[in-house]
């Protein structure tokens, strides 16, 4: 019988099981190879295309898969993730000496520009390092924005250059009954509390501005007086227990002396009353020196509803025996309106009337 010539060539060139062999294995190759690339160019492309668009407008896709998720998880972490980093002591972004001038009124809208970085309702935090402290900035208020303005210009550069995790509360006395500056500080204190874990509270009038940066506004191992070298006092203190202008006290420290009192209405003694209470509890003052402690006060004329209290050296008299009875534990007060400014928080409040 005669034998197929292209069976019979094709023998002659390949063994016919070893041939099968090969092309099976040959197929299944292909087809692995196939279905490994197919799964890279899926997930592998999709992955870096997220990835890349999350760098550029800060939002992740909305269908994701397994593995994506968690890719995309890890990166939006190390993008929001708190610095551990302690911030250098002192802050290296200190330029010492200001020129502070009150002559060219100020725009908030410029203001709010420099100072993008500040959070809503005054709010900050250096993005490269962990603040030392967290700071709440209280200022006692009634009709002053054109100074709140200028306080808003010079402190925010000064305040992100000392690195501070801080945040600005203007507590602004509703009605017209005269001024309580001391009760203000106390509802302060007790409002920022509420919105944030401070351990440092500096309380700091609307019209006074440090004239160099390395007088730091934070809390220090005793309270600390921050306005010791005014323009208007010929760049000194007017007596040695003055602690009036801008003062610093630690959590600690504040509850330690029961807050400020609650009772001086009017114009004076409540700074006095202050230090009695600190010396009482046995602790001192901190000062910076006359040169870093330089300050400059914005002029004007006594506000309206903020007459000299004729009570006062009565009351400075007697803080020892009242400062237990009156202070932060016995506050009383109502908040009217709570309002987030870009650059500060003002909560209007009603502080009641001075005994008749
Ligand atoms: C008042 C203080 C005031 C100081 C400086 C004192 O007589 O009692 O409240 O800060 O003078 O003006």
């Amino acid at each position: 019988m005669m034998k197929d010539p292209l069976l019979q060539s094709s023998a002659a060139v390949l063994p016919g099981a070893s041939l099968q062999k090969a092309c099976k294995f040959l197929v299944l190759f292909c087809a692995l190879h196939l279905s490994v690339t197919l799964v890279y160019y899926v997930f592998g492309g999709e992955t870096t295309y997220y990835t890349e668009r999350q760098h550029l407008y800060g939002h992740r896709a909305n269908s994701t898969t397994g593995p994506l998720v968690s890719v995309l998880a890890a990166t939006e972490q190390s993008a929001t993730q708190e610095p551990t980093a302690p911030c250098p002591d002192p802050s290296p972004l200190l330029v010492g000496p200001l020129r502070i001038e009150f002559s060219v009124s100020v725009d908030l809208e410029e203001v709010r520009k420099t100072n993008s970085e500040v959070k809503e309702g005054g709010r900050y935090k250096p993005k490269d390092c962990k603040a030392l402290q967290k700071v709440a900035l209280i200022i006692p208020f009634r009709n002053r924005d054109e100074h709140l303005k200028y306080w808003l210009h010079y402190m925010h550069p000064i305040l992100q250059r000392q690195q501070l995790d801080y945040g600005v509360y203007v507590i602004n006395q509703d009605g017209d009954v005269t001024f309580n500056r001391a009760k203000l500080l106390n509802i302060g204190y007790a409002e920022a509390l509420k919105e944030y874990d401070y351990n440092c509270f500096v309380f700091s009038d609307v019209d006074l501005i440090p004239m160099d940066d390395r007088n730091i506004y934070k809390c220090y191992s005793q309270p600390r007086h921050l306005s010791v070298s005014m323009d208007k006092f010929g760049f000194g203190l007017p007596y040695n227990q003055y602690f009036g202008g801008v003062s610093a006290l630690s959590k600690e420290q504040f509850e330690r002396i029961n807050g400020f009192p609650n009772n001086y209405w009017g114009w004076g003694g409540e700074d006095d009353d202050i230090y009695n209470r600190i010396a009482s509890r046995g602790m001192s003052i901190s000062r910076p020196d006359a040169i870093t402690g330089k300050c400059r006060m914005i002029r004007h004329e006594r506000d309206a509803k903020n007459d000299p209290n004729p009570k006062r050296f009565d009351l400075i008299a007697h803080t020892r025996h009242t400062m237990n009875s009156d202070g932060i534990n016995s506050l009383k007060y109502s908040v009217v309106k709570t309002e987030k400014f870009p650059l500060y928080t003002k909560i209007t409040v009603d502080v009641g009337h001075p005994p008749s």
